[in-house]
């Protein structure tokens, strides 16, 4: 349930209501939205009776939250949440565009294509240095010189950067080197790494697992919140299907239905959900049209050598094209900003 607070309630009110809230038994969590100050009451067991918070001062309402996730639920913040990195502003009415390889190789790979995605307009740059790979042969990443090479990508370009955790232990390491801390769809129900990403100072990225449902999805992040991290990016990568035509199937639907069913930014990733670099440009037209509030593409200066996803990579002729076809479908504002971030 939610406890909505009058716009002229004093901080003393809502102090009043969360005592109020611990008396029961229950969990309380403050949330100051753009409009309203709503109080989430959590670990009810059953439904809760509404009648002794609306006596209280300052109490304008109660309403019954119909959905298993709460935090990340529309019926309690109507605001669109803005995810703040550094001056890149993720969710609302803003356009982001996050671009890079999809492995960090070498601080000439890593500087050569942050510099190349840079001035196409993209604000922040991706990289894993901890890979997710289905063979223990393949390449794992470079570890912590990736994350060494990632702050230096920082330092050099301005741009900020996103990479992977792949468990609870190394998100200390990935916290101390990155802006956003990436969880993948094999991690998605990685409850540890939830836990411990609720407790991270940084953005969290959440990657759609690739047979989750909306629901499963947004309970994930859920478990993020729940500790204490607003600032989850949700980021559809595509499920999979019987579809072979293309490595997963982007599910398009997914941007709306996350749109009305919760406040948090969500992204698409047409990459890993295409698989085929020849897919990718009509999908990231397809997922701006649908309202996403970015995009997050693999691109590589020698896609051939790359030694992960070198199929689905662009070059970087191909990812000035696919800007340029997405511009027209961004409004004034959007199409201004990222123009402005080209000549920059
Ligand atoms: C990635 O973005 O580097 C990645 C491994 O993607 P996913 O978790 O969506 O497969
Ligand atoms: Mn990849």
């Amino acid at each position: 349930m939610l406890v909505v607070m009058s716009s002229y309630a004093t901080e003393e009110e809502i102090a009043q209501v969360v005592t109020a809230i611990e008396r029961e038994g229950y969990v309380a969590r403050v949330i100051k939205g753009g409009e309203r100050t709503a109080i989430g009451i959590l670990q009810n067991r059953g439904s809760v009776d509404p009648a002794p918070f609306l006596l209280l001062p300052g109490v304008k309402e109660t309403i019954p939250v119909s959905k298993p996730y709460k935090l990340v639920s529309r019926e309690l913040e109507l605001t669109d949440t803005i995810v703040q990195v550094g001056d890149v502003r993720i969710g609302g009415e803003n356009f982001v565009i996050i671009a890079g390889p999809c492995a960090v190789e070498s601080e000439t790979q890593a500087l050569t294509i942050a510099r190349t995605v840079k001035d196409q307009g993209a604000c922040i740059f991706r990289g894993g240095a901890y890979k997710p790979r289905t063979s223990p042969y393949s390449f794992q990443g470079l570890g912590e010189e990736g994350l060494k090479i990632l702050a230096k990508v920082r330092e050099e370009t301005g741009l900020s950067v996103v990479t992977e955790a792949l468990d609870h232990e190394q998100c200390d390491l990935v916290e101390e080197y990155t802006d956003i801390i990436q969880i993948g769809a094999r991690n998605m129900q990685n409850f540890s790494l939830l836990n411990r990403a609720g407790k991270a100072r940084k953005p969290i990225l959440l990657k759609r697992g690739m047979s989750a449902t909306i629901q499963e999805w947004l309970m994930a992040a859920e478990y993020i919140m729940a500790k204490g991290n607003s600032n989850v990016i949700l980021c559809e990568r595509g499920v999979r299907t019987f579809a072979d035509h293309s490595r997963n199937t982007l599910d398009l639907s997914a941007i709306p239905v996350v749109k009305q069913e919760s406040h948090l930014p969500i992204i698409v990733d047409p990459s890993h959900a295409c698989g085929r670099r020849d897919q990718v440009i009509p999908m990231s037209r397809a997922s701006t049209a649908a309202g996403a509030h970015g995009l997050m593409v693999e691109v590589h200066n020698e896609p051939a050598k790359a030694l992960s996803d070198g199929q689905q990579a662009l070059f970087p002729a191909q990812f000035t094209e696919m800007i340029n076809e997405i511009l027209p479908i961004l409004t004034e504002e959007q199409r201004t900003k990222l123009l402005q971030g080209r000549r920059s």
